[in-house]
């Protein structure tokens, strides 16, 4: 996400660019004191503030910037991601 995001807006090649290095950084430490771990459950549904108010709203931003990019660079992650958040649990009969 922060990937997409960095390449469209700061022209980045391939790395990020310093900032979103950092962010990508602060995101992954984040991740790995959640309680939920790896299996957390979509990010805006996670009842554990991760982040803090700044860096919070910049992940914000490049979420909101990457998500509908999202479907053309991963289309089957993003529609399965969609289907997954519309029916929890998946279809049972
Ligand atoms: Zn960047």
């Amino acid at each position: 996400m922060i990937r997409i995001y960095c390449r469209a807006r700061h022209g980045a090649a391939r790395d990020l660019c310093s900032d979103c290095a950092e962010l990508l950084a602060y995101a992954q430490e984040q991740i790995r004191q959640c309680p939920f771990g790896i299996d957390k459950p979509v990010c805006n549904q996670c009842a554990v503030h991760c982040y803090s108010p700044e860096k919070r709203e910049r992940i914000r931003r490049v979420m909101r910037f990457s998500g509908p990019r999202m479907l053309w660079n991963h289309p089957v992650l993003a529609i399965r991601h969609v289907l997954r958040s519309r029916y929890p649990g998946g279809r049972s009969k």
